[in-house]
């Protein structure tokens, strides 16, 4: 993924090894499968070959996570972005395609139509692409958390690229602090307590360059339309699972408040949407965090 992960753990001082090493394991392990980069993983294979058995089970589990939650953003979270995401040349060469070459990525592009999954197999309609970018790092999150409490951890906080888990064992109830980036500073916009879940962020700041009139145009891509999103400069989400967070935040960053306003009840705790207008940065909450300024 390309990306750093931290771990923070509270145990016994003869089992901590032993618990961050099953978290890295972890980690590690589903980095070499979910790349995109690599076309000899997991996800690479899918991607040359257009098909491909559900046997491996991180697989199967992004692919399922990915069915429900390109439905239930509405489209806007999409694994198969990935050819709009190569074409716009992020993260590297970032530049804006020829209005011909868009149309046929377009056309490659949209989950419902062109991604069949069956109860053992996956099959992409021939030029797709996927891309795990947008929740590969908050399953990591997850999976990499489970593996820590799974080995005896008495509380952890897990973060891979700035995507956070975190929880305690029953009774132990550790309060975590996670700072929210300013997207036009250097500093924090806000600080979220938590005892247990999952915290992403995504925004239009991380990797993005300017068109010749000003615009930014960043690596998040609106599915609907083949250019860089414009809904919120910043999207944080609180929700019991990383990989619904990070995905639901990517997808923010593209919907805006029209999507917040109409995700289905129950998909997320919370949500801090940042727009920035002539500079100035304006902040609107949803769930837990609207009634206070942390939650
Ligand atoms: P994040 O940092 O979690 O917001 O993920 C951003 C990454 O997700 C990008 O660098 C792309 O690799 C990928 N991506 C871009 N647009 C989309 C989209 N509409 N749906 C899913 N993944 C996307
Ligand atoms: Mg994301």
């Amino acid at each position: 993924m390309g990306t750093m992960a931290r771990l923070v753990v509270y145990a016994a001082p003869d089992s901590a090894e032993a618990i961050l090493n099953a978290a890295e394991r972890v980690v590690h392990d589903l980095d070499a499968r979910l790349t995109a980069f690599d076309e000899d993983a997991a996800l690479g294979l899918l991607n040359r070959r257009g098909r491909e058995s559900l046997e491996d089970p991180h697989l199967r589990a992004m692919l399922e996570a990915a069915d429900s939650l390109a439905s239930m953003t509405a489209g806007a979270y999409d694994p198969t972005a990935g050819g709009l995401v190569t074409l716009w040349g992020f993260p590297h060469a970032p530049a804006v395609p020829e209005s011909s070459a868009l149309d046929s990525a377009l056309a490659r592009t949209g989950w419902g139509e062109r991604v069949r999954l069956t109860s053992d197999s996956v099959f992409l309609d021939e030029g797709v692409r996927l891309d795990f970018g947008a929740a590969a790092k908050g399953y990591a999150a997850d999976c990499g958390y489970g593996a820590a409490m799974d080995a005896g951890a008495t509380a952890a906080l897990l973060e891979v690229g700035g995507e956070v888990r975190c929880g305690s064992a029953a009774g132990f109830g550790r309060e975590w602090t996670v700072g929210i980036r300013h997207p036009r500073g250097d500093g924090l916009i806000d600080t979220v307590r938590l005892r247990s879940g999952a915290v992403a962020t995504s925004g239009d700041y991380e990797c993005f360059f300017l068109s010749p009139s000003g615009r930014r145009l960043c690596h998040i891509i609106d599915p609907a339309t083949g250019w860089p999103a414009r809904g919120a400069a910043s999207a944080t989400v609180l929700a019991d699972r990383c990989v619904v967070a990070d995905a639901v935040a990517t997808a923010l960053v593209i919907g805006g408040e029209v999507l917040a306003d109409s995700l289905p009840a129950g998909l997320v705790r919370a949500i801090l949407l940042v727009r920035v207008k002539d500079g100035a940065a304006e902040t609107r909450r949803w769930g837990e965090w609207r009634a206070s300024r942390s939650g």
